[in-house]
């Protein structure tokens, strides 16, 4: 056997087969051994962890929005990724809008390489867009490696994304499937939220009645629709209702290819606790009900709900409307991609669930997503991201702590457990530096 650079031992690996001991080789930034905790493999350098400590491999997050460039005082490329590698997360996937240009074509993806070149301390991919009138360049921004394409069915928010009809999903969902590209959706739709009442004021219940359960059930009633039609595979963006549960387990069964994920945000909270005038938990589709969020958990546990990742979306802190509180006016996003894994971990282990599973959830499900060959496990041949997580012990999130740029979270005072004590990006403390490189589909 080779010499390692580096082997990392520790008394608890999540490995895809479960938790045990080992010892993990390292050469050349992939993961060349996993031997037995007391049996490691030749190495220059190596290091035992504590009891307390669990070495998880680093997570993969496909739901993060850099914003960057365009709206960089929202979010960037160096904090977002400064962020994520806190939090033990070693993958991001930027999503095509709130950025300007938007990634709807190759030009655009260009622009947004150039943004993130040498910036990012994780390694980050990028999702393109689906728009109306962009289909020629769907091919295009595939082949220029894209992972996959989002579309909206309503208003994203912003005007230079809009949404696509069910028609021009249709037309998308069929051109995709000539290069079997995925398809994520946000799945609201826009009859359905036209017709409720108009958010405004103050008042939780009132914002809550503005996105009602309807408005999911009904749009993702219609991609599945679609998706047997066309044959081609879909994702179901943060899913928030789980009235809609039983629907995507239906079309699971009959084959479809179909896969949904859900956010911390819709699993941590309930609209019972969010306090009039607390925007910063406004979010679409918004945390709903204490039974809801039950619920939400049973689809995990069912494996319904393939996935969890942190829709991080962030904004100015002016833009959240704070100080009037007036959740009609203010940004709907929530920021939290360095608290993801100890606000899932705190929630999951108070319902019983393992460390396994919420790695699963978090790293091996999104890489599957995306198509991620050598990430989201520790794996012989998988890159060599890894975090050190010590599970048990306590903290108070403290929003002025967190490395992204704009200091707002709904997770602000929350008590947590969890803290990740060190990330490795290919073999490397991600504290090194800018260490992350820019991921092209079929290169990783
Ligand atoms: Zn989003």
């Amino acid at each position: 056997m080779s010499t390692m650079d580096l082997t990392l031992a520790a008394r608890r690996v999540v490995l895809p087969d479960g938790i045990r001991p080992a010892a993990i080789g390292i050469l050349d930034g992939r993961v060349a051994a996993i031997e037995a905790f007391e049996n490691p493999p030749p190495s220059t350098a190596g290091i035992w962890f504590n009891e307390d400590e669990v070495l998880l491999p680093g997570l993969v997050d496909t739901h993060v929005h850099v914003n960057d460039p365009g709206r960089a005082e929202w979010e960037g490329f160096d904090t977002a990724t400064r962020a994520a590698a806190r939090g033990g997360v070693t993958t991001i996937v930027d999503m095509p809008l709130n950025s300007l240009p938007p990634t709807v074509d190759p030009a655009a993806l260009e622009i947004k390489r150039k943004a993130a070149e040498g910036r990012v301390h994780v390694d980050v991919g990028f999702w393109g867009g689906a728009v109306p009138g962009n289909l020629p360049s769907l091919r295009p921004l595939h082949d220029a490696g894209v992972f996959g394409f989002k579309c909206f069915l309503l208003d994203s928010g912003v005007p230079e994304f809009p949404p696509l009809t069910h028609f021009e999903l249709a037309d998308a969902l069929r051109v995709l499937g000539e290069f079997d590209g995925v398809m994520i959706v946000h799945a609201e739709d826009a009859e359905v939220i036209g017709a409720a009442p108009p958010s405004c004021g103050r008042r939780y219940r009132d914002f809550l009645a503005s996105r009602p359960r309807r408005a999911e059930n009904e749009a993702i009633k219609a991609v599945i629709a679609l998706a047997h039609r066309t044959g081609t595979r879909v994702h179901i963006l943060h899913l928030s209702s789980a009235d809609a549960l039983p629907l995507i387990a239906e079309a699971k069964a009959e084959g479809l290819r179909i896969t949904a994920e859900t956010c911390p945000h819709y699993l941590c909270f309930t609209a019972e606790d969010i306090p009039d005038g607390a925007t910063q938990f406004k979010c679409c589709p918004p945390i709903r009900e204490d039974a809801n969020r039950d619920a939400l958990w049973q689809g995990l546990a069912d494996g319904v709900i393939d996935m969890v990742v942190s829709d991080h979306s962030p904004c100015t802190v002016d833009l959240k409307r704070l100080d009037t509180g007036d959740f009609g006016h203010a940004w709907g996003g929530v920021a939290s991609l360095q608290l993801g894994l100890p606000a899932v971990w705190t929630e999951a282990r108070r319902r019983g669930f393992d460390l396994s599973r919420v790695v699963d959830w978090m790293a091996a499900k999104p890489a599957a997503l995306a198509g991620f060959a050598r990430k989201g496990r520790i794996a012989v041949g998988a890159d060599a991201d890894l975090s050190l997580f010590a599970p048990d012990q306590p903290f108070t999130v403290d929003a002025h702590e967190l490395a992204h740029r704009n200091p707002v979270t709904p997770y602000h005072g929350r008590d947590l457990h969890g803290v990740v004590r060190t990330t490795w990006l290919r073999g490397r403390e991600t504290r090194d530096g800018a260490l992350g490189q820019l991921l092209t589909r079929g290169e990783v």
